[in-house]
Formats: structure tokens, sequence, C-alpha cells
């Protein structure tokens, strides 16, 4: 009889695609997927590293599993932990929780099958140069799907854990990135977004970023395109002009600024100022004057001064955001901003932060209200959280609703705003497409 697994994902869209990548390694060799964890034989968190709220979050989960599986009739399941936090404390986690039975790096996900069939406690985290061409991931978010075109990161921006547990950056060929793309868009894909910890950095041989989208466009035929992250040293020209030329990409960018402050900006090593950020977004509004931009902004960063604060929070309003992610800064041990002294107390961290997300709050409201009565195209994902609603989503990745109506996900359409609530907005479908 084959085993069956139950997998649970925190963090982004990378560990998300990488959980899709788990389960098709573990299905080519005979395991199904079971969406009870009461019954599963393998239990999978794949954990994220990048603030300390999540890793919280996943050894909170370990700890409660210990105590949980003794309720359960079908015995101990094996209990393996994946991704970054796995990467990050590796043989530690076997040591301090006694249920846990492997500890898998983002790197060795191809030894799982061998390992959950052996019999070893292990932990298994050592950097590989391989990627994971040949594996068909079982994806789990149709009509939108992940295309991994780069792992790791170079950067080491001061704060990130990410270049300690993903290892340094590695570019996947061009060639299968792109009949990967033309195999989804084949499969009906509406949406295929190109992930990397830093995408404009992207490297195959000559093909750089912008050449890689310019063919990925053309490869993904009426699917829309996007992608993340981008980093604001690295986003040139070439590629807002690709964006502004080809279609199917997606008139949306998420391009974390971090900090409105130069002297934190250096603190962070982000590589670039206030001024060539704003340059950046001037560029791309000039190519395309409806892009939807989204940003990330860390708020109270070791020594950030009352002034810096301010400009981060001057910034936000300069720049109207559609969204932002507003995050307090969380140490992460071994990154070099652990060594900076910190002037900022907790409080005024989190004051700082419920500033800025009031801010973004009435900005967001102010542009989603900008829709109201225009018509948008969008794309059906699937059926939305109250019964007879459906969701999909703008080209600018907003959120929209649709009462009573039952159109399959994976197509497009035109609606009508009707509503909005922050991110969220209601239509209804309608013909022509009007502005
Ligand atoms: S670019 Fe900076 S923030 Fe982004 S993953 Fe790399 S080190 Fe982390």
């Amino acid at each position: 009889m084959s085993m069956t697994y139950y997998i649970h994902v925190y963090g982004c869209q990378m560990n998300v695609h990488d959980s899709e990548i788990i389960s098709g390694i573990l299905e080519l060799e005979g395991f199904s997927s079971t969406e009870d964890p009461e019954s599963a034989d393998v239990i999978l968190l794949v954990s994220c590293a990048v603030r300390e709220h999540a890793e919280t979050r996943v050894l909170g989960r370990l700890s409660q599993l210990g105590g949980w599986w003794r309720g359960r009739k079908s015995g101990k399941p094996l209990m393996v932990l994946c991704g970054c936090v796995a990467q990050e404390h590796g043989d530690g986690l076997l040591k301090r929780f006694r249920d846990l039975d492997l500890v898998v790096g983002p790197d060795c996900y191809r030894d799982l099958p061998g390992l959950i069939r052996g019999s070893a406690r292990i932990s298994v985290v050592d950097f590989r140069e391989g990627d994971y061409t040949g594996i068909e991931p079982v994806r789990v978010e149709f009509p939108r799907a992940y295309v991994t075109i780069m792992r790791g990161c170079d950067n080491f921006c001061s704060y990130c854990i990410v270049p300690y547990v993903r290892g340094r950056e590695r570019s996947r060929k061009s060639d299968v990135i792109l009949s990967e793309v033309a195999a989804l868009s084949e499969g009906g894909y509406g949406e295929i977004t190109l992930l990397g910890q830093n995408v404009n950095s992207y490297h195959d041989e000559k093909i750089s970023f912008p050449l890689l989208l310019r063919r990925v466009a053309s490869a993904a035929g009426t699917s829309w395109i996007r992608f993340v992250t981008s980093h604001p040293k690295d986003l040139g020209r070439e590629t807002v002009e690709v964006m502004a030329s080809e279609k199917n990409i997606c008139r949306y960018l998420h391009l974390p600024f971090q900090s409105g402050s130069d002297v934190i900006l250096k603190k962070m090593n982000r590589g670039y100022t206030v001024q060539e950020y704003l340059e950046r977004i001037e560029v791309l509004r000039e190519a395309m004057p409806d892009i939807v931009l989204s940003t990330d902004v860390i708020a109270g960063f070791p020594g950030e001064s009352e002034e810096d604060f301010q400009k981060t929070a001057d910034l936000l309003e300069k720049v109207r955001f559609d969204n932002a992610f507003l995050f307090k800064y969380s140490e992460r041990s071994g990154t070099t901003a652990c060594g900076l002294e910190d002037s900022v107390p907790e409080e005024e961290r989190l004051a700082r932060l419920n500033h800025l997300q009031e801010l973004q709050r009435m900005i967001t409201i102010e542009k989603s209200g900008e829709l109201l009565g225009r018509t948008l195209r969008i794309l059906i994902t699937g059926p939305a959280k109250k019964p007879r609603q459906q969701a999909g989503r703008t080209e600018g990745n907003r959120i929209v609703i649709l009462d009573d109506t039952d159109f399959c996900p994976g197509s497009f359409l035109n609606v009508k705003i009707t509503r909005a609530d922050g991110w969220t907005h209601f239509g209804e479908p309608c013909g022509n497409m009007e502005s």
C-alpha cells in the first residue's frame, strides 16, 4: 500500500512552489497526498525563516504536533520539517523536538522518498548545485502557476537570512524555463509567475532577465506573466521597456523600498538611495501610467531615528503605492544587522509600524476607490469564501469578488467594479472594456 502524506506550507509563493515540487518528488515515488492529517502516514511542514514571527509559528506547530499525535487512532506519523527553518537549525531541531523525524533543507528534497522509507532520524541540509528540473510539480493553485527562474541570493541585505538558508544565487537554464512556461500556457494556466529572490539578476550565459522576460511573454501565448521579487538596484530600463511593450506582462510590480532614509538603506546594505528608487518609479510610471505598484517596508530598523522614520512615511505618501507589506524589524540570528546598535525600543517599533499601516490603509482605500465604475479584465481564480461567490484577479493583482457567477477558473472576463474594500473589490461581469 502506498504511503500518504499531508503537507502544510508557511510563508511566501517560493515556499508554496517548493511544496508543489516536494509533492511532485513524492508522487513520482508512489506516495499519495491526503487533506486529512489524522490519517496521513507522513506530515511535512514547509517552513519560512524570513521573519521571526513565521519561524515562531512553525516551531510552535512542531511542539503542538508532539502532543497531538498521541490522540491519533493511527499512531505516530513520520514528521518532517522542510524549508528555511530546517536549513537554519538542522540537527538542533532533532534534539529539541523528540517527535520530529527528518529535517530537510531546500536543496535536498530529491532525497525525501529515500529518507522517509529509511529508518534514520536525520537532518540533511547541504547546499547543492542542481535545481529541480525534470520534476513535475503537483500544482495546487490552478489557474495560477509558479515557475522558478533562480534560487538563492547574493545580496546579503544586512537584515536578511535568505542567503544563509537558500544559498548563493543560481539561475535555471532559459530553455527549460521557456518550455515549462509554454506547457503551462497550453494547460490553461491563465497566470504564470516567475519566481526568484532577485529576478532582475537572472543570468543564463548571454540571456539576462529582460531577454528572458521577452521570450517568456512570447512562449506564454495569452497567459498573463508576473515576476517577483524585483530588487530596485537591478531593475533596469530594458526590463521596463519589455513590460510596457508585451501585452501579456501584467502592469504590476512589487518593488520593495524597505526604508525612506539613505542612512538606513546603507545600514541595510540595499545598494540604492531614495533618489535612485524614486527614479525607478518615475521610469515605470512614464512607461506604464496605469501600473499597479506594491512594496515592502521595515519599520524600526536598528538605529532608525524619528527623522529616518518620518522619511519612510513621506516616501509612502509620495509614491502612493497601491498596496504595501509593512513589517516591524525582527532580528534574524547570524545576519549582520544583529551586530548593529539598536536604539529603537520594541514599543516604539510597534508604534511606527501602526503609523505606517494606518497611512497605507488610507492610501489603499483612496486608490481602490478610484476604480469604482471602471471596467477591468480579470482572471477567474476559483470560488471565494462565501457560497455562490467567485474570485478573480486583475492584471494589477487586485482581488475581485463576483456574486452568483459560474465561470470556469482560468477564464478571462471584463467586470465593472461596483464596490471596494481595501485590496478586495466587488464587481459584475460586463461586455466591453472602458475606463
Ligand atoms: S535581496 Fe536582500 S532581502 Fe531579498 S532575499 Fe536577497 S538578501 Fe534577502
